[in-house]
């Protein structure tokens, strides 16, 4: 079915259904570089099994992917370490938010899943220990998948993450203390720091979690992830990947998601396309609100979901 769709102007006719809910939520605040970026932007990009990607409005603008490199850093992880990462981090929605502490301590330094903080934060870990260089490794994972050599990390949101970094540090300390982190913790912090920073356009997005809907498979053709796993990525991004909105999300969609707080959601559509959108303006769970309106008319009017 999607081979045979008008992508140009189904693109055209959702943006033009959400127009009226661009600028609407609140941009995130924490850090400066995120507060003072303009709430009306929006794009939407969808890219198809073979690369080639359609969009529209902001959609080749680089934008601050946070919380939507988690999921790259999974696929990284579990392509160089193996199973074994599952020893470290569950798989359950946390129902608490991103990055919260209070669970680590009944669950004796094990997150919930690897899409909140502390699930990432020892991802991130993993992937480090495994490469001697994980914020490096992912964005040249990243450039090869979008096939976009220019992308890079922004110094300045990675510096104001440090500096607003308490509530990461303590997550990271805190898990350290139960044997969960390998790596030191100012070290570690570092490479996620910079792991957020990473600036993409919703064509890169699209383009590089393509591997996700072509069932592990990479650009260049080769496999990244068994089948099996990136179902399993697929799965955990449909359960826990937009926050404590996760159900909401599935029930609205209906297609596996990672959103981040600079506004930005990829969604797979497995066997079929990858779609990105950005829209800086967030719900109160810190989902673009936008971005969901926008991937919620994509269904609709595609029938296209996992369901
Ligand atoms: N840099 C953010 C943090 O770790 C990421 C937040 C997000 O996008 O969820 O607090």
């Amino acid at each position: 079915m999607a081979d045979t769709l008008d992508y140009p102007a189904l693109l055209e006719r959702i943006a033009a259904d959400v127009a009226a809910l661009v600028g609407s939520g609140t941009p995130a605040e924490y850090i400066p570089a995120l507060a003072s970026v303009d709430p009306h932007r929006f794009g939407m990009a969808v890219a198809g099994l073979d690369g080639t990607v359609h969009g529209v409005g902001d959609w080749e603008v680089p934008f601050s992917t946070q919380s939507v490199t988690k999921v790259f850093a999974l696929a990284l992880a579990l392509a160089e370490g193996g199973d074994s990462l599952w020893e470290r981090v569950g798989r359950e929605p946390s129902g608490n938010p991103f990055n919260s502490l209070v669970q680590l301590e009944y669950e004796n330094g094990i997150p919930r899943n690897p899409f909140i903080n502390a699930g990432a934060l020892v991802v991130t870990d993993r992937l480090q220990s495994l490469t001697g260089d994980a914020s490096s490794e992912l964005l040249g994972f990243l450039r090869e998948e979008s096939r976009n050599p220019e992308l890079s990390f922004d110094a300045e949101v990675a510096a104001s993450e440090q500096e607003h970094g308490d509530r990461n540090a303590a997550v990271a300390h805190f898990m350290a203390s139960y044997g969960n982190i390998d790596n030191p913790v100012p070290a570690l912090l570092e490479h996620y720091f910079w792991q957020c920073s990473i600036e993409m356009s919703c064509a890169d997005l699209a383009r590089a979690g393509l591997f996700l809907a072509r069932h592990g498979l990479r650009s260049d053709g080769s496999r990244l992830l068994t089948r099996s796993e990136a179902k399993q990525i697929n799965a955990v991004m449909l359960t826990c990947g937009t926050y404590d909105a996760a159900g909401e999300f599935a029930y609205r969609v209906g297609l596996p998601g990672k959103s981040g707080v600079g506004g930005g959601i990829i969604a797979v559509v497995p066997g079929q396309c990858t779609l990105a959108v950005w829209s800086p303006g967030l719900d109160a769970q810190g989902n673009s609100v936008a971005g969901v309106a926008a991937l919620d008319r994509f269904t609709t009017l595609t029938g296209l979901s996992v369901f």
